[in-house]
């Protein structure tokens, strides 16, 4: 028989050393490929609890696994630590203000999401060791989630492959079951070059790069029309050749990024795209060179291991606030405009459709969301991407999210970073792992339901087996 109590006791017990990781982490941003300090924190105490741990996986120096036991059922726990650029804040504050301008900012909460995975692995590891049980506990330190895809890279080398089931959360602004697809993506660069000369006494022996870039972007825009409604299609340019309009532009750089709900559908599309850069480039005179960045698939969701995770969150039950903790959460819900609180309320009316009015007008008002968003897991893409998905295709996975920030705040965002050291977000952390580690015993202790979760995995796949799209010679930046 479980007991989760002592999974629940263990986490209160020790979580200091937990919120002491997530506060490190964002006391020092680091982003994409270069998370050494990061990386270090995590492992430190993944080691000191006896966990092996291999580094430099799939090439890329602070990706690692960390191995506790070797036989029994494997579980895996998905950790990220990457911050983002330009998104410095001081924390606590209710104004934007960086601590540096221009430097990193943890605005995606992946201190937290690393230290609640490292929590949620170090709990049930406990308690497989005072319960002499079997089992293999991996926990994947996943570099660059936000930009360079991470995941997608590990996933190439074949990392995933022999986890029975793979368990991971977001931090957010509620606490629900992750119960949809995301978007398929590829990331490429599309780079002419062509020649320069004086724009007004000889362009004729110019061959403009610029034109070539704004040809192709024409082109994809008229493609529109012909690509599945759900395909999302968005460019930057990176390079224009130059400021001066007396000179013929002899460079130009776009990034793509092509997004559908399958990784074939990109594929296809993509497949179109080119065409249209090599036809830019015929027009023109000028020479194409196509640079991949990454992709990543999407996110295959898995119903049996969603519902096991559930019922962990009913166990857990909802967060308790204190008083001042809501008045924080209050002033940074003032801090938002009109435009977010109503998609705030849209959210919730949605999530919430069951409840009476008065009980639903009540959660919509709150600053903290403490109820449990009811249980839903639809198989349809979300407008949005992660590497996750390359992880999901390779074993069956659940993720939560917890509420770690105020109502209504936005991923991403300077509010984010304010309160991503606050106790808000360190109850948010607590719980995930909580849930994280109940759901894994559950696992452990019915091999039932990991072999049910793979039979739904195998479905959902339709005999499709893991397509990774990253040209082989395209290694992750460092
Ligand atoms: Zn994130």
């Amino acid at each position: 028989m479980s007991n989760k109590q002592d999974i629940i006791d263990f986490l209160d017990q020790n979580q200091g050393k937990f919120i002491d990781v997530s506060d490190k982490i964002w006391d020092n941003p680091e982003i994409r490929f270069e998370l050494k300090e990061s990386a270090d924190t995590l492992i430190e105490v993944l080691s000191s609890e006896g966990f092996s741990v291999e580094r430099n996986v799939a090439e890329m120096k602070d990706a690692f696994i960390a191995t506790y036991g070797s036989e029994g059922p494997v579980i895996g726990f998905l950790a990220e630590y990457d911050a983002l650029s330009n998104l410095s804040q001081v924390a606590d504050e209710l104004t934007k203000k960086p601590i540096k301008e221009g430097a990193y900012g943890h605005a995606c909460g992946h201190n937290a999401l690393g230290a609640g995975s490292l929590a949620a692995a170090v709990a049930i590891k406990e308690y497989m060791n005072k319960n002499n049980m079997k089992a293999t506990i991996k926990f994947f330190g996943c570099p660059a989630e936000e930009s360079g895809s991470g995941k997608a890279f590990m996933a190439r080398e074949g990392v995933f492959k022999g986890v029975d089931s793979l368990i991971t959360w977001h931090p957010w602004t509620e606490n629900k079951i992750w119960g949809t697809s995301s978007l398929a993506n590829f990331q490429v660069y599309f780079n002419f070059k062509g020649v320069s000369a004086h724009a007004a006494s000889a362009p004729h022996l110019g061959r403009s790069a610029l034109d070539a870039a704004e040809l192709m972007n024409i082109g994809v825009n008229y493609l529109r029309e012909h690509i599945i409604d759900e395909a999302r299609v968005h460019y930057a340019y990176l390079d224009v050749g130059g400021q001066s309009p007396n000179v013929v532009q002899p460079t130009s750089s776009l990034l793509y990024f092509i997004r559908a709900p399958k990784s074939q559908q990109v594929k296809e599309i993509y497949d179109r795209i080119v065409k249209i850069a090599q036809g830019a480039a015929l027009m023109t005179e000028t020479e194409l060179e196509i640079k991949w960045d990454s992709a990543c698939s999407e996110y295959i969701i898995n119903d049996v291991l969603g519902k096991v995770m559930y019922e962990n969150m009913e166990l857990v039950g909802e967060i308790d606030y204190t008083d001042e903790e809501v008045n924080y959460a209050k002033k940074y819900v003032d801090t938002l405009d009109s435009v977010s609180i109503l998609n705030h309320e849209k959210t919730m009316k949605n999530y919430f459709n069951g409840l009476p009015a008065q009980e639903l007008e009540s959660v919509i008002k709150a600053p903290l969301i403490k109820k449990l968003v009811p249980y839903s897991m639809i198989d349809k893409a979300l407008p949005g991407s992660t590497d996750v998905g390359d992880a999901s295709f390779n074993a069956p996975t659940v993720q939560l999210t917890a509420a770690c920030y105020p109502a209504g705040t936005a991923p991403h965002s300077w509010q984010w970073v304010a309160t991503g050291k606050s106790s808000i977000l360190h109850k948010g952390l607590i719980y995930a792992a909580k849930v994280m580690a109940m759901t894994a015993l559950d696992l452990l202790e019915s091999p039932e339901t990991i072999n049910k979760a793979k039979e739904e995995f195998d479905e959902r796949l339709g005999g499709q087996s893991y397509q990774n799209y990253i040209p082989l010679d395209v290694k992750p930046v460092q």
